[in-house]
């Protein structure tokens, strides 16, 4: 593909003049690397940015994390669009940093490297029975559902009743998506074989459970009451799940998100039950303890029951209930993957930095406390918490870190724009730009537009690919 926006070829090729462009490589796509390159185009400096992205198409969770029924998130690429159609930045798709492309390539081409690659796995939540045949991860299930290239195509939806572990907004995209109907779906971007499987579901309860009460509750209040708005779903709460500590009541007067949260469940636990068909039950002070098996198959869940200890926390009360349901989904966190060559915190699942600045693996005395010209932003620099909103305060910070270092950056082997370009046809590595996600984006839209429905996602890469590509859409 040879379609590249060179934004000023001739300077960057001076490669030891001080006024050609800052050559900077962003790894990721998502909305935290859009930003960065959104900061360094308005940082006014001379800037020339490479953005790598894995995905044949860019966008990150926006793309393969948001719901499908919230288009209104998903439009917030609109905004980014603004960003990427600038000269100053090119995308440079399908490149998988670690695999297709190393941080010693980086080094001969670019001044600084900025990595976003955010998170894409579940945390793990060690309790027995978790790995039993019907126990899954959130994150797989929403990559299923929004048709990411890299799992699945099918996913078992036989289960009538389902467990959903976890009281964030992803434990209720997960429930929400598993209550409604595949026809309420059908209007928004699903492929056909996510509708097809949605279409099979027969999960008639959902059971979503918090360890905590509801002033503990990490969801938002926009995205809780949006539960109560579909016909199918009726919401439930047990009135014998509201209870608030002095920690509570704390937390309730200082954080009016809280407060919300916390008042709406109580609106819902003292209202009659209606009739909608599927039932959606939010649970609190149900501890999960166990997973339950039967040849191997998950058959039902043990949770413990919690009180609250006066501090916003809870302990257990040596109560345990048995629920009968044929499903579980942690949505307890995401997490982010190791990335080659830089040090990594297990624990936090982040790359050890200090406002963005990557921190050296070795750090003993005499040693540089950074690693030279290595950033990191997003969910991989402060852990995989947040809105896409919160990506752009990360971005600012780092940028303006990566700038005040300029100074002391090394002279890249080779600063030229085409450079990059031309190692990657060398390697005859099939890439994807800014203009072919136009063209996979119009082809996207096409295939909704027989139907009214804005677009329809390709899935398989090799689609993805082809329809990126010119006049193949
Ligand atoms: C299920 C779910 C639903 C959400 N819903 C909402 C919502 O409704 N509203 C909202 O505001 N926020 C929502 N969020 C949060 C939002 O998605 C994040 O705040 C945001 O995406 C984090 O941005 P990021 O760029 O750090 O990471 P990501 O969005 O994960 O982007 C990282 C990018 O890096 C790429 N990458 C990873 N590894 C490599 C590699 N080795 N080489 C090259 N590229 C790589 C990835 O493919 C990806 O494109 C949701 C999150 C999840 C998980």
């Amino acid at each position: 593909m040879t379609d590249q926006t060179t934004a000023d070829t001739a300077a960057a090729s001076d490669t030891t003049s001080a006024d050609r462009p800052l050559r900077v490589a962003i790894m990721g796509a998502g909305p935290a690397g859009i930003y960065a390159a959104d900061a360094l185009m308005k940082s006014g400096e001379n800037v020339s940015i490479d953005l790598f992205e894995r995905m044949p198409a860019p966008f990150g969770l926006i793309r393969y994390g948001v719901a499908p029924d919230h288009p209104r998130i998903k439009g917030i690429v609109t905004a980014l669009h603004k960003v990427l159609d600038k000269p100053q930045v090119r995308l440079l798709g399908n490149i998988d940093y670690g695999t297709d492309i190393t941080l010693d390539d980086l080094r001969r081409f670019y001044d600084a490297v900025i990595f976003s690659t955010g998170a894409n796995a579940d945390r793990a939540l060690k309790i027995p029975g978790i790995d039993l045949d019907g126990s899954y991860g959130a994150a797989d299930f929403v990559s299923w559902y929004d048709g990411h290239p890299d799992v699945p195509r099918t996913w078992p939806l036989d289960a009538e009743k389902v467990a959903v572990l976890g009281v964030g907004n992803v434990a209720l995209d997960v429930a929400r998506v598993l209550a409604k109907t595949g026809d309420e779906l059908l209007p928004t971007e699903i492929p056909a074989n996510v509708y097809e499987g949605l279409k099979a579901n027969k999960a008639l309860e959902v059971h979503v459970f918090g360890r905590r009460g509801p002033a503990q509750a990490k969801f938002t209040p926009l995205e809780l009451r949006e539960l109560d708005h579909s016909p199918n779903i009726e919401v439930i709460v047990d009135p014998e799940d509201i209870d608030y500590d002095a920690a509570s009541e704390d937390a309730r007067r200082n954080s009016k998100q809280v407060d919300m949260v916390a008042n709406t469940l109580q609106d819902w636990a003292i209202r009659d039950v209606g009739e909608r068909p599927h039932k959606l039950f939010l649970h609190f002070f149900e501890s999960p303890h166990e997973v339950l098996g039967d040849d191997g198959k998950v058959v039902g869940l043990r949770t413990e029951r919690t009180q609250l200890d006066g501090t916003g926390n809870v302990k257990g009360t040596g109560k345990f209930n048995d629920w009968d349901v044929q499903a579980v989904y942690r949505a307890v966190g995401y997490l982010s993957q190791n990335i080659s060559k830089l040090p990594f915190d297990d624990q936090a699942g982040v790359v050890p930095n200090e406002a963005g600045r990557v921190v050296a693996d070795d750090t003993a005395e005499g040693k540089a406390r950074f690693m030279p010209a290595t950033y990191v932003t997003g969910w991989i620099k402060r852990g995989p918490v947040g809105l896409i909103g919160h990506t752009k305060g990360d971005a600012n910070e780092t940028v303006a870190n990566l700038l005040e270092d300029r100074p002391a950056f090394a002279q890249p082997e080779d600063a030229r724009e085409d450079a990059i370009i031309e190692f990657l046809e060398e390697k005859n590595h099939p890439y994807t730009t800014w203009q072919g996600w136009y063209r996979l984006d119009a082809h996207e839209r096409a295939l909704g537009e027989p139907e009214g429905r804005e677009r329809v996602k390709v899935v398989e890469r090799h689609d993805m690919l082809k329809a990126s590509e010119p006049d193949k859409a």
